[in-house]
Parts: structure tokens; C-alpha cells; sequence
């Protein structure tokens, strides 16, 4: 089931040029052609998480279903699973610590 579109954001046509050169960067670097709604998701992660309101986790072991995460706070690692669909970023709460986390799955090989 698709879920509904929601109505247009209003957004200045200066900000409009600014990040539709800002997505086809994005489209060159990754191959990707995520929608709006799937790139902004993505970006405002992971630009949150630049920003330091997120903590950036890193990944080892992806598999299909399943990425194996180490969490930058604690060390601890833990196995989360990455529903079929996903977009590059994620997030999620440490199991062990608690902290907000995002977990950045890279490019798609
Ligand atoms: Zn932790």
C-alpha cells in the first residue's frame, strides 16, 4: 500500500534551485534517483547527524536483510535489521546506551 502524497511544500525558488542542484550531485555521486520525499529523508539525517544532533554509527557485515552496527558512543554492537526499500540512512537507538544514532549505509554496491 502506497501511502498518500501530501500537499506541496512551500519553499522559496531560490532554496528550489539550490537543492535541485544539491539532489543531482547526489544522483551523479551515488547512481541514485531517489524521489523528494526519499532525499530529503536521506539528507536531513544525515546532515543532522553531521551536525551532531545524531550520532553518525558505522557499519560492518551488511547483508541483504541485516547490517551489522557499531555504536560510536558505547562501542557495543548490535544487528539491525534494514527493511527491503530502505533508503541510505537510518535511524535508530542504541540497544546497550540508548543514544540516537544514525546509521549511514553508504552507497549501494
Ligand atoms: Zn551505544
Amino acid at each position: 500500500m502506497t501511502p498518500a502524497k501530501q500537499r506541496p511544500i512551500s519553499i522559496s525558488s531560490r532554496d528550489r534551485a539550490v537543492l535541485d542542484s544539491q539532489k543531482k550531485r547526489y544522483e551523479e555521486s551515488t547512481g541514485q534517483k531517489p524521489d523528494w520525499g526519499e532525499f530529503l529523508a536521506t539528507v536531513a539525517l544525515l546532515g543532522l547527524a553531521a551536525a551532531g544532533i545524531y550520532h553518525l554509527a558505522k557499519t560492518t557485515n551488511r547483508s541483504p536483510q541485516s547490517v551489522d552496527v557499531q555504536c560510536c558512543q558505547c562501542g557495543g554492537n548490535f544487528l539491525l535489521a534494514v527493511p527491503s526499500g530502505m533508503g541510505r540512512a537510518i535511524q535508530t537507538t542504541c540497544p546497550h546506551c540508548n543514544a540516537d544514532l544514525v546509521v549511514d549505509l553508504g552507497n549501494p554496491r
